[in-house]
């Protein structure tokens, strides 16, 4: 818009110039056609040639003739000069002449230096509303969001966590009854393309309330303040809406932990976040809005916004599994014509694919079957898009690598889950899966330990074990050589197990009931001793892992496999395992 308002502005600027110039070009002393000396004047007025004199008090006077020329020459100031025109048959007029033609250039100049400044103001506005207002980030809010739950396939724990927002959101007088204080802040996390957005929006769609997307970057801005700024008319906004929910994708670009080296242009981001947390705590629980932040990661943010009171609820929206997968596919299929789709195939094949990516395939098989003409998406559409989103070649090598690298991460987390089942039964496994989380590298095993306030020595070298158990299972089905790196995060926690157990706890034989801490400041302390004893520790307990996982080496095997079928393991399918222990 300001774009074609300078456009314009050409026109004004033009027309001064061109007044400007002619005013010059007529007011010069070598524009003299229009002067006449007084003799002249009295040679016309004797031969009858003229029609009107505009007698003024000015040192000149107009003189008109009959012809229509127009000239001027000096004012006699004579009393009788009226007179004696009147008597020649001559008008006389006192007012001055009023020379539309010689006007018109004044007249263009003033309009056009008029048109200029009211231009250039209203520009200079706009522009400073960008860069100083909030105005600009236009912010109105979605409402009757036609989203809901149904929208999203699998994620069913993330759908189960935000179930009592939606309820709060619908009545929250019901919740402040009772003093519930349900969470302002929710943040979701996960890799892109999960549902996150997708989840906020049934969340608005649930409860029927207005939807506000704004995206973290918005509100970096080069200039202080103005991201807080937007914060808080977003707020102000929002609030006026009663209820509502405030989607902010991205909330790392405003809330990223800060660095203590580089302090270069956080001046502002730090107001954006400050500005973020206060408004967020400037509303009461009993207002119905509801802030929820997305993020791929939850590490990179500061403490600040994680603490209870800000967004203090964090929901992982995690890549489908297959049976996620098929459920997603289903979705995106059912308002489109297909014939004969292997579904089930179509969800082994897209391990590790994305919400988005799957929606992204099945849209491009879509597209292909309308420029083939063809009545439904096939399987072979189906192919090809396959192909396209995953770019070509590469495809083949990236497959195979795929499936290797599955089947390690089943076997690593069968290794840990096993070993778990049979040293510590009691400890219930609730979800073990190979799809790769924000958590952890490949895969997880999730185990609920029981809840005692002190732990027994013997407790702890189980748990050294169950860790140990996905290195050990590995080494048992690829060989001492094909070990991998996926057994990092586990050592580091055995190590820093083992370690306490011996220096602080007073575990171990080396330092017996001494605490390390506490001798510090001896010089000879022997610490090859300690590193020794560690050592000898985390062998031991690894042969032991070793030797109970090849025992049960036949279910090592089935559950793996039925983990790489399934891609998510749940208590329930663990159950036949534990009890023929
Ligand atoms: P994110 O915000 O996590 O990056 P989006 O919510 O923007 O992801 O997801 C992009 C699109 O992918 C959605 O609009 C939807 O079409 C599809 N999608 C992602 N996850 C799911 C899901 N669980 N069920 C159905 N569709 C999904
Ligand atoms: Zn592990």
């Amino acid at each position: 818009m300001n774009k074609r308002k300078n456009k314009f502005i050409i026109i004004p600027i033009l027309v001064a110039i061109l007044s400007l110039a002619s005013l010059i070009y007529f007011k010069s002393p070598f524009n003299t056609s229009n002067e006449k000396l007084y003799i002249d004047f009295i040679k016309d007025l004797s031969n009858n040639r003229i029609e009107k004199v505009y007698d003024t008090n000015s040192p000149t006077i107009k003189v008109k003739l009959k012809d229509g020329t127009i000239y001027s020459t000096d004012n006699p100031r004579n009393i009788d000069f009226k007179e004696n025109l009147l008597k020649s048959g001559v008008k006389v007029s006192e007012s001055s002449l009023v020379d539309v033609k010689s006007l018109i250039p004044s007249l263009g100049l003033l309009t056009s230096i008029a048109l200029i400044s009211v231009m250039l103001l209203k520009s200079s506005k706009t522009t400073s509303k960008g860069l100083f207002s909030m105005s600009s980030l236009d912010v109105s809010p979605t409402e009757n969001v036609n989203y809901s739950f149904k929208d999203m396939a699998g994620n069913e724990e993330a759908k189960e966590s935000v179930k009592d927002v939606v309820d709060f959101l619908k009545n929250p007088e019901k919740y402040n009854k009772y003093g519930a204080r349900i969470p302002k802040g929710i943040i979701l996390y996960g890799d892109p393309g999960t549902g996150k957005t997708l989840l906020a929006k049934a969340i608005a769609g649930e409860a029927d309330v207005p939807f506000f997307a704004v995206s973290g970057s918005d509100f970096v801005q080069v200039y202080v303040g103005v991201g807080a700024g937007r914060i808080r008319n977003l707020f102000k906004k929002a609030k006026s809406y009663g209820k509502a929910v405030i989607f902010i994708d991205e909330i790392d670009a405003i809330g990223k932990k800060r660095s203590n080296s580089g302090t270069g242009g956080s001046d502002e981001r730090d107001q954006t976040l400050n500005a973020l947390l206060t408004a967020m705590s400037g509303f009461n629980e009993d207002h119905g809005i509801v802030v929820i932040a997305a993020t791929n990661r939850l590490d990179i943010l500061d403490n600040a916004l994680l603490r209870p009171g800000r967004f203090d609820r964090h929901i992982e929206v995690s890549l489908p599994d297959v049976s996620a997968r098929k459920k997603i596919m289903e979705l995106h299929l059912d308002n489109k014509p297909h014939n004969n789709i292997n579904i089930t195939e179509w969800a082994q094949k897209t391990a590790y694919f994305s919400g988005a990516k799957i929606e992204n395939l099945i849209n491009e098989a879509a597209i292909l079957a309308c420029k083939n003409n063809s009545p439904q998406i096939t399987d072979g559409h189906l192919d090809k898009a396959f192909s396209i989103v995953l770019a070509g070649h590469e495809k083949i090598n990236r497959d195979f690598i795929k499936d290797k690298d599955k089947k390690i991460t089943a076997y690593h987390e069968i290794g840990h889950a096993l070993t778990s089942l049979k040293v510590l039964p009691e400890e219930k496994i609730s979800k073990i899966t190979i799809i790769p989380s924000t958590k952890g590298a490949g895969g997880y095993t999730l185990s609920i330990p029981e809840d005692t306030m002190y732990q027994s020595k013997d407790y702890l070298y189980k748990r050294i074990m169950v860790l140990l158990g996905g290195r050990a299972a590995e080494e048992i089905i690829f060989g001492q050589d094909h070990i991998t790196t996926g057994a990092y995060n586990d050592l580091q926690k055995c190590s820093h197990m083992i370690f306490n157990i011996i220096t602080k706890y007073g575990m171990g034989e080396t330092l017996g009931l001494l605490s390390l801490d506490e001798l510090s400041s001896l010089k000879d302390l022997n610490q090859k001793d300690i590193l020794l004893e560690c050592k000898n520790i985390i062998d031991s307990l690894y042969n032991k892992t070793k030797i109970l996982l090849l025992e049960n080496k036949e279910s090592l095997h089935q559950l793996s496999n039925l983990l790489l079928e399934k891609e998510t393991l749940y208590y329930e399918d663990l159950l036949q395992f534990t009890v023929d222990n």
